[in-house]
């Protein structure tokens, strides 16, 4: 379980590197049987753009908001897929996807020291997720089309960019299933360790 300065721990995953990975990962757990799901009320929806540094205070988020963001998440989860398995996503999912990358998206703002920042004023869930969207047509027709892979740990089954220069990364982040996959073998190598 991840905690941040001792706040309580909302599941959300932030370490996979990328930003439309990171909101497939939403729904987490995806290679168990039950997956969990993070966007369980509007309100967790608000939160995770917050969480995610893309916009400063939760907004409003009505119900219809929420079931939009799921069917794009699960239609980016699918398309990534297809492409990772040498396809090509269903019409159906690149026409989701490219309704919301056509909407207002949040605009990139380059902050006084060099950072990337996204501008505020105005800012809604539904400028986040026609970022989301475009991040993922950029996934998915760029360089890193080659390099998408999914998380070795068979419950997680996140997606991730393979960034790595041998392209032998296994895990969506170290933080998270990489650390608990390196525990887990120092357990078998030193079984009175506890
Ligand atoms: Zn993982």
């Amino acid at each position: 379980m991840e905690s941040e300065g001792g706040r309580r721990d909302d599941g959300f995953r932030f370490g996979n590197g990328r930003l439309c990975f990171t909101f497939t990962a939403t729904l987490g757990d995806r290679g168990a049987p039950v997956p969990r799901e993070r966007l369980a009320v509007p309100g967790d929806l608000a939160r995770w753009c917050v969480r995610a540094g893309l916009l400063a205070e939760a907004s409003p988020v009505g119900p219809a908001t929420l079931a939009g963001a799921r069917r794009l998440r699960e239609a980016i989860d699918r398309a990534a897929e297809q492409v990772r398995t040498g396809g090509f996503p269903d019409p159906r999912d690149a026409a989701i996807l490219n309704d919301w990358a056509a909407r207002p998206a949040l605009a990139p703002r380059l902050d006084e020291v060099g950072r990337l920042r996204w501008r505020q004023e105005g800012a809604q869930v539904r400028h986040v997720l026609a970022l989301v969207a475009r991040d993922a047509v950029d996934v998915l027709t760029g360089p890193a089309r080659s390099r998408l892979r999914r998380c070795a740990d068979p419950d997680c089954a996140g997606l991730f960019v393979d960034v790595s220069r041998p392209g032998n990364r296994r895990w969506c982040s170290m933080n998270t299933c990489g650390n608990r996959a390196k525990k887990a073998a120092f357990r078998q190598r030193n079984p009175r360790s506890g």
